[in-house]
């Protein structure tokens, strides 16, 4: 299985319109977030983990030409905001793109794209086929999806594990029973917004010590404010098995 990460900033992405601080000034490509998403390509499939604003953007730079599902983890603009561009897939492969999410994700999506599930057929509108996920675990195409709940503050958010590898966004809390799902993952990708605590986002600290309690063989970072610093020296201040992730890295899984 093939990641690569798409975004890797906090919902604002980095740097920030009109910052001038230092990590907003950087020259290092690896400063320059959009924001976060993953696409996972497996078995000759292709997948992505939510569809940001720069959904587009992120298309246009890893040249996709075809994709086969958009999974989401929760309803949040930055999530979900590019949702309109997967007309693009629609008139490369014919076929309406499935969209798995929640029947609260769902309900997000018909509010905030009205004219897509309004049934009138207006020519150009993107065509989606909408799946309804919950925390049991889903196969798309022969690979199995398990959900893993966590929280956003007081919002539920899907993580997903796929295999040996664990994709959480947006998370500041995990119950243990949701903590087994992820044991034994050999890659584990987790937010960390920026070093002080957050009302719904792990802080630094607090992801490190997150990441620890399941001790996996590899572990990135996304969903990084301008606030955590530049990349080059958060990775010599984290554990070697940590690493920050920036947008347009690729792993195997
Ligand atoms: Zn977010
Ligand atoms: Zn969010």
């Amino acid at each position: 299985m093939k990641i690569t990460f798409l975004g890797t900033g906090t919902s604002q992405g980095v740097p920030l319109i009109g910052c001038e601080c230092e990590v907003c000034r950087s020259t290092d490509p690896k400063d320059k977030r959009l924001r976060s998403s993953v696409m996972i390509e497996i078995d000759g499939y292709t997948y992505v983990i939510d569809t940001g604003p720069d959904f587009r953007q992120q298309m246009l730079r890893e040249n996709v030409k075809k994709l086969d599902a958009v999974i989401f983890t929760h309803e949040h603009k930055d999530h979900i905001a590019g949702l309109d561009e997967v007309r693009a897939f629609n008139y490369l492969s014919g076929n309406e793109m499935p969209v798995y999410a929640s029947a609260r994700v769902q309900e997000a999506l018909k509010r905030e794209f009205a004219y897509v599930f309004s049934g009138v057929e207006y020519p150009g509108i993107p065509k989606i086929n909408l799946h309804t996920i919950n925390t049991t675990p889903f196969e798309i195409n022969g690979t199995m999806f398990t959900p893993i709940e966590v929280f956003h503050m007081h919002l539920p958010v899907l993580g997903f594990r796929i295999g040996d590898f664990t994709y959480i966004t947006d998370a500041n809390f995990i119950a243990d029973e949701e903590k087994e799902k992820i044991k034994g993952s050999k890659v584990i990708v987790l937010n960390a917004l920026r070093r002080d605590k957050h009302v719904s986002h792990y802080s630094l600290e607090e992801a490190i010590a997150m990441i620890k309690e399941f001790s996996p063989e590899r572990a990135y970072l996304i969903h990084i404010s301008h606030q955590l610093g530049k990349q080059a020296e958060l990775d010599k201040e984290l554990p070697t098995f940590i690493r920050c992730a920036f947008d347009g890295l690729k792993i195997e899984v």
